[in-house]
């Protein structure tokens, strides 16, 4: 008997890894693996979200109306540009699905978010990926791989796993030697966690240029991970391209009630960046005093930070006693890092408790 084929692209795709909350023997242990706020939910957008319980037999407002007014308001922007996903995963998936389809190629940086790849096979187009110049973001090598089949470029700016943040200048000059026809997708999920001084531009290049995506969401700094909620910002015939395939009710009441309250506290904003500038110093720090035991970490300007292991210890090893000491953070190996964690920047006793960790696990094989 015959069964249903999958088509090629979707046979292709290698399945999307979460970051585990569980060890192998269903442990609950510390989750630094998923790059969530490790300081919770703020009070305001959990209140805001219990209000939501009121209304579960209607449908949301399918236009997410009064939360897209409410981050224009916020960013300065156009409401009628700007469109809410699922999590900004959809909204990704939108750029992709409305951008690209089969004999297009999608390009972004090696080591990016894993989503671009699958976005790419699932509407039929090639990944593309350009060599990193030491984990970081090469425009060069990116501009290198453009060619008229190039329909989008993703670039996540801090980016998802090596926490690197390529500078506006750099951003400027890529966008600038983009073809007109190719859509440039800024992701900037960690974009909250930045010092203001590192605006990247993209907005203002979403504001004017003709090709220019900016996505952002909800689920990092402003704590809502489990809500999924996500929105993009560009020219309106990108957005309105982008609606035609988005599901008509992706974003639950609940959901917009809390992001709008979660847009207002920026008290919990502010205290959460605070809070990740200066344990992230002190963890890079850490690892830098582990540099006799060949750990590194990359510099970060997100809310995680790529170590790898370059000495007698390696990535998978420190991967499975950390989380024998009760720590799950991110191997890659799926993603070409097997010689890397990603550890996400958890609460100050998390975040003591891992670097302790990690320095009884290096320190005993040395
Ligand atoms: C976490 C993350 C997202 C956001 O995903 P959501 O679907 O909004 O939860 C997007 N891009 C990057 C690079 C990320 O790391």
């Amino acid at each position: 008997m015959t069964a249903p084929k999958p088509k090629p692209w979707i046979d292709a795709i290698a399945p999307y890894v979460p970051g585990r909350s569980t060890t192998d023997d269903g442990r609950k242990v510390a989750k630094l693996s998923s790059n969530e706020n490790p300081l919770g939910t703020g009070d305001a957008a959990r209140a805001a979200f219990a209000a939501g319980a009121t209304s579960l037999d209607r449908y949301p407002d399918a236009g997410a109306t009064a939360l897209r007014e409410r981050i224009a308001a916020h960013y300065g922007l156009d409401p009628a540009r700007v469109i809410h996903g699922t999590g900004s995963d959809e909204v990704l998936h939108l750029a992709a699905g409305a951008f690209a389809g089969v004999g297009d190629e999608v390009l972004f940086v090696r080591y990016g978010f894993s989503v671009y790849p699958i976005a790419a096979r699932r509407v039929g187009a090639t990944p593309v990926e350009a060599l990193d110049k030491d984990y970081a973001t090469c425009v060069d090598t990116l501009l290198a791989h453009v060619t008229e089949r190039t329909r989008v470029v993703f670039l996540a700016n801090p980016n998802n796993p090596t926490g690197t943040f390529l500078p506006r200048g750099e951003l400027l000059r890529l966008h600038a030697s983009l073809p007109s026809d190719c859509l440039f997708v800024v992701d900037q999920a960690y974009a909250e966690y930045l010092d203001p001084a590192d605006d990247d531009g993209a907005f203002e290049l979403a504001q004017n240029a003709s090709n220019v995506l900016v996505t952002r969401t909800f689920s990092k700094i402003f704590g809502l991970a489990a809500e999924r909620i996500g929105w993009g910002y560009g020219p309106a015939p990108v957005i309105q391209a982008m609606h035609k395939i988005r599901a008509p009710f992706n974003v639950t009441t609940a959901g917009q009630m809390a992001a709008i309250a979660a847009l207002d506290d920026t008290a919990f904003v502010t205290h959460s960046r605070e809070h990740n500038d200066r344990w992230r110093a002190w963890l890079e720090s850490e690892i830098a005093s582990l540099g006799n035991a060949g750990l590194r970490a990359i510099p970060s300007k997100a809310n995680f930070i790529l170590v790898l292991f370059e000495g007698k210890v390696s990535a998978e090893q420190a991967y499975k006693e950390l989380m024998d000491h009760g720590y799950i953070v991110r191997w890659l190996p799926g993603q070409g890092l097997p010689q890397a964690l990603r550890i996400t920047i958890g609460t100050e006793a998390e975040t003591r408790g891992l670097a302790a960790a990690l320095r009884q696990i290096v320190g005993e094989a040395n």
